[in-house]
C-alpha cells in the first residue's frame, strides 16, 4: 500500500473495504489521527470503529500498531483484513518462535500494514526495540477501557501502555472502546495520558436492535419460541447466570434439534476454544454461555441475543446485547425475567463481600435494571437515559410497539402488605412469595392447614388475580423498593415505604403485560427482503458457505450478510454494477467477482421459462 502522494481516506475507503460513504464520525476521527493527532473514541459495539484506526494506518506511512487484549480473535481479524488485500499480521503467545520471527523480518522490511499486538508483548523490552527499528504509523489501543480499575475487564498490561507516548511522542493514538460510563472516559484518558486527546462521543443507540423484556412463567417455551418464529438459522447468543443452567439449556435446545453449544468458564480451555470457534465459522449456532463470553467477539452476523437471567446491571446488559447485529440489519434483544431472578440477586448481594458500600453500589445497579425492566416507557429511552443521552419513543422496543398499561395496584399491594404485616405480628411468622400467593388465593394444603392460615382474615381475599399477576405483583413491588428479601429463603418482609402504601397515602402504579406480538416465522437475515429476491440471497449464502468452508475462515470474511442482501437485490450482471454494491471492494471484486456473476446469472437462467 505504499503510494507517493498518500491516498485519500475516502478513496481508500471506496478502493479497498468497498463502501461509499463514512458512517458518523468517522470520517473526522479519521482526518484527526491522519493529520497526527491523538483520538479517544467511544462508539458503540457495531459503530465501525475498526476503520478509524485501520484507514489512518493504510494512508499514514509506516506501520499502523494495534494494541488489543483479544488474543484468540487476532487470526479472525488478520483474515478479515487479508481479505480485503491489506498486509496485516500479529504477535501474540500462540506463536512459536519461527513464526514470529518471520512476522518480525516482514515489519522490518516494511511489508506489514497493521499490526495486532497483545499489550503483554508489548511490555516487553524486546519488542519495544523492535518498533524503535520500525516505522510505526499510529498506535491504535482497542478495547480501551481495559486500562480502568474499576470496570470488570481490567488488564493490568494495559498499565503499561503509557510509555507509548513517552517513547514515541511523535506517533498519534487513539484509543477506543465501547464503554459508555463518563467515569471509566476520563478513567481511560488520565491513564493512557491522552490529556491531548481530541474526544469524539458517538451517539450509544443501537436502532437495529428490538429490545424487548418479557416476563418469566416457562423460560425454555419462550426462549424456543423466540428462535423458531423469529429466529429459525440465524446465530444467537443466549446469556445465562450459572454454568449449570448453561448446561441444561444447551442440552435442551440441542434435543429440540436446535445447534447449540456451552461456552462458560467451568469447561476445559480447549472446549471452549473450538464451540467459541464453531460458533465465529459456522452458520446458524446458537451460543449459550455465562457472561464470560463475549468481550470482542466481532461476528457481525449475531441475530439475537437472549437473557434467561436478570443481567446484574444495565451496562452489562447493554454491552451484551450490543453484540446483537453489528452489521447494522434487524436484530433481537431479548430478556425474559421474573420474581425468582429478584429475589435470587437481593439475597447475592445480602451475602456478597465487601463493604456496605460495595454491596450499596451493586444494589443501584440491579435497581436500575429493574427500573428498565418494569417501565411502561420506551426501553430505548430509558437505556440510552441511564447513559446521559436523551431520546424519543423509537418504535422498535416492545413497549413503543405494544404499550403495556399502567394500572392501579394500591389494593391488591395492600392486601399483601398486610398479609405480611399479620404473619409477623400476630404469629412472628415469615414466608416467601409462593406461600403468600397461596393464602390470598385461598388455597388448600398442607403448609396453610399446619399453621391454620385460613383463619387468617386475608385469606382468600386475593381471589381476583390469578397466580401469574400475582407474581407480577410481588415482583414489582420489590422492584419498587416497597418489599424486601430478608434472608436466606426468599422470605418477605416489608421496608419504610409500605406504611403509607398500607395507610393508602400511596397508590402504587403497576404494569400490565401486553399480549405478544406474533411474528411471522422467517430468518431476521432475510426479512424485510422482497419475497422474489430471497432466493438468489439463499444461493449466495450457500455459494459462500463453500467458500469459507474451502479457505477455513468464517462466512462473513468472504462477504457480509448486507453485501449479500445488495447483490440478491441488484443482480448484477457486470463486474462494474457489481463493484458499485456495498461491501465489494478491489480485491474481493478481483476474488470473486467472475464467481458472484455466475451464481447470479445461472440463477436468472434456472428461472427464466422454457
Ligand atoms: P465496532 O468495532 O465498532 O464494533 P466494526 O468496526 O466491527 O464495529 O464495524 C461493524 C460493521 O460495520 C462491520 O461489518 C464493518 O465492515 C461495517 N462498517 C463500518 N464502517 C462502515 C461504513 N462506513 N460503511 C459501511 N459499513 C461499514
Ligand atoms: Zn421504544
Amino acid at each position: 500500500m505504499t503510494t507517493a502522494a498518500p491516498e485519500a481516506p475516502l478513496d481508500v475507503l471506496r478502493r479497498v473495504f468497498g463502501y461509499e460513504e463514512f458512517r458518523g464520525q468517522q470520517s473526522s476521527i479519521i482526518d484527526r489521527v491522519v493529520g497526527g493527532g491523538d483520538a479517544l473514541v467511544l462508539m458503540p459495539t457495531g459503530g465501525g470503529k475498526s476503520l478509524c484506526y485501520q484507514i489512518p494506518a493504510l494512508v499514514r506511512r509506516g506501520t499502523g500498531v494495534v494494541v488489543s487484549p483479544l488474543i484468540a480473535l487476532m487470526q479472525d481479524q488478520v483474515d478479515a483484513l487479508s481479505a480485503v488485500g491489506v498486509r496485516a499480521a500479529f504477535l501474540n503467545s500462540t506463536q512459536d518462535p519461527d513464526e514470529r520471527r518471520l512476522v518480525e523480518q516482514e515489519l522490518q522490511a516494511g511489508e506489514i500494514d497493521i499490526l495486532y499486538l497483545a499489550p503483554e508483548r508489548l511490555k516487553l523490552e524486546s519488542t519495544l526495540s523492535l518498533l524503535d527499528r520500525v516505522d510505526v504509523s499510529v498506535f491504535a489501543i482497542d478495547e480501551a477501557h481495559c486500562v480502568s480499575q474499576w470496570g470488570h475487564d481490567f488488564r493490568p498490561d494495559y498499565l503499561a501502555l503509557s510509555v507509548l507516548h513517552e517513547r514515541w511522542p511523535a506517533v498519534p493514538r487513539i484509543a477506543l472502546t465501547a464503554t459508555a460510563t463518563e467515569a471509566t472516559r476520563h478513567e481511560i484518558a488520565q491513564r493512557l495520558e491522552l490529556g491531548d486527546a481530541e474526544w469524539f462521543v458517538s451517539s450509544f443507540d443501537r436502532p437495529n436492535i428490538q429490545y424487548r423484556i418479557e416476563s418469566k412463567a416457562q423460560p425454555l417455551q419462550q426462549l424456543l419460541r423466540l428462535v423458531r418464529t423469529e429466529h429459525p438459522g440465524d446465530a444467537g447468543i443466549v446469556y445465562c447466570l450459572s454454568r449449570k443452567s448453561v448446561e441444561k439449556t444447551a442440552d435442551a435446545l440441542v434435543a429440540e434439534g436446535i445447534p447449540a453449544l456451552p461456552y462458560h468458564a467451568g469447561l476445559d480451555a480447549g472446549i471452549r476454544r473450538r464451540n467459541q470457534a464453531r460458533f465465529l465459522r459456522e452458520e446458524g449456532i446458537v451460543m449459550v454461555a455465562t457472561i464470560a463470553f463475549g468481550m470482542g467477539i466481532d461476528k457481525p452476523d449475531v441475530r439475537f441475543v437472549a437473557h434467561l437471567d436478570l443481567p446484574k446491571s444495565v451496562e452489562g446488559y447493554y454491552q451484551e446485547t450490543g453484540r446483537a447485529g453489528r452489521d447494522g440489519l434487524p436484530s433481537t434483544a431479548w430478556l425474559a425475567y421474573g420474581l425468582q431472578d429478584v429475589v435470587q440477586q437481593r439475597r447475592m448481594i445480602d451475602e456478597s463481600e465487601g463493604d456496605l458500600a460495595h454491596r450499596r453500589r451493586l444494589s443501584s445497579h440491579l435497581d436500575a435494571m429493574l427500573a428498565l425492566c418494569e417501565t411502561v416507557e420506551c426501553r430505548r429511552v430509558q437505556l440510552l437515559g441511564y447513559f446521559g443521552q436523551p431520546s424519543i419513543a423509537c418504535g422498535n422496543c416492545d413497549t413503543c410497539l405494544a404499550p403495556p398499561e399502567a394500572w392501579d395496584g394500591t389494593v391488591p399491594a395492600q392486601k399483601l402488605l398486610s398479609t405480611i404485616v399479620r404473619l409477623d405480628r400476630e404469629r412472628n411468622q415469615r414466608f416467601g412469595a409462593g406461600h403468600l400467593i397461596d393464602i390470598l388465593l385461598g388455597r388448600d394444603n398442607d403448609r396453610i392447614r399446619q399453621n391454620r392460615h385460613d383463619e387468617l382474615k386475608t385469606y382468600g381475599i386475593g381471589e381476583e388475580l390469578s397466580e401469574q399477576e400475582w407474581r407480577g405483583v410481588v415482583r414489582q413491588l420489590l422492584a419498587q423498593g416497597i418489599l424486601a428479601v430478608q434472608g436466606e429463603y426468599g422470605v418477605l418482609g416489608i421496608t419504610q415505604e409500605a406504611p403509607a402504601v398500607l395507610a393508602g397515602e400511596r397508590e402504587v402504579r403497576l404494569r400490565r403485560e401486553p399480549e405478544r406480538v406474533v411474528k411471522r416465522a422467517k430468518s431476521k437475515a432475510a426479512a424485510e427482503l422482497p419475497s422474489e429476491a430471497l432466493p438468489l440471497f439463499e444461493r449466495l449464502r450457500e455459494w459462500r458457505a463453500g467458500v469459507a468452508r474451502e479457505l477455513g475462515v468464517p462466512a462473513y470474511i468472504v462477504f457480509g450478510d448486507a453485501t449479500l442482501r445488495g447483490i440478491s437485490l441488484v443482480t448484477p450482471a457486470s463486474i462494474e454494477e457489481l463493484g458499485g454494491i456495498s461491501g465489494i471492494g478491489e480485491k474481493k471484486l478481483e476474488q470473486y467477482g467472475a464467481d458472484v456473476l455466475a451464481v447470479v446469472a445461472a440463477h436468472a437462467a434456472a428461472g427464466m421459462p422454457e
